[in-house]
């Protein structure tokens, strides 16, 4: 049973030059600096893109296959982070190629050895993007059940909240019980990355313009009957 109340909608904006999909430069690259190293089979077969649906890690490596993803807030960082990060994932690659079947830890000894082949023999095991003043403040996190998109917000939200994607995608907009946004984290500060991106990363005095992933509500509210 429906009750007659006010429901919102929840969508997120979307990035005007959001960078998506396969990189064929940083690909190229990927192929070279692997392929210095003596990886060719490896150099073969690796891809890389850019995947928006990383929150809060930089990036990211499948060894099974062989697909790196990148953060596209990277680009907010600049080159030198995306070399690094693009680096950083391809030592995993690299580490779990010479282990061949064998399972060796994340950020273990053989990815340091990978690391050090690779040009980045200081690099640390954290690679998480620091947060945007704005973004950092926002405690609880909301999850659509259907797309896995992330809402993070201040505040709780009190009222039925659904995605506007999915209803729009599934329902023809209308308000859809089955993409109502759900709690799944509620923290404070989420911790930071002592790593690099600090150096060039946005502080007090220059704080960029609000990210234009985070989500919103939207003002359009519909009312069931
Ligand atoms: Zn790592
Ligand atoms: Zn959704």
């Amino acid at each position: 049973m429906l009750l007659r109340k006010q429901l919102e909608f929840v969508f997120e904006r979307s990035t005007i030059h959001q960078r998506t999909g396969r990189d064929g430069d940083l690909e190229l690259k990927a192929r070279e600096i692997l392929y210095a190293v003596g990886a060719k089979r490896l150099a073969g077969l690796v891809r890389v893109g850019w995947n928006p649906r990383l929150k809060t890690a930089a990036g990211r490596a499948d060894s099974r296959v062989k697909l790196i993803s990148l953060n596209p807030r990277l680009s907010d960082y600049g080159e030198v982070e995306i070399d690094l990060t693009l680096r950083h994932e391809l030592a995993h690659l690299l580490a779990q190629f010479r282990g061949g079947r064998r399972r060796i830890l994340p950020h273990g000894p053989e990815w340091r050895s990978a690391c050090r082949d690779l040009g980045i023999g200081d690099e640390v095991r954290c690679h998480n993007l620091p947060f945007p003043i704005s973004e950092r403040a926002r405690r609880f996190f909301y999850k659509c059940p259907n797309c896995a998109r992330e809402f993070p917000r201040v505040r709780r939200i009190k009222r039925a909240v659904a995605c506007l994607a999915c209803c729009r995608a599934h329902n023809g907009g209308e308000f859809d019980a089955r993409f109502r946004l759900r709690l799944c984290e509620v923290g404070t500060a989420r911790a930071r990355c002592p790593r690099a991106p600090q150096r060039d990363a946005p502080t007090n005095a220059k704080r960029r313009p609000r990210s234009p992933r985070l989500s919103l509500l939207s003002p359009r509210a519909i009312s069931l009957g």
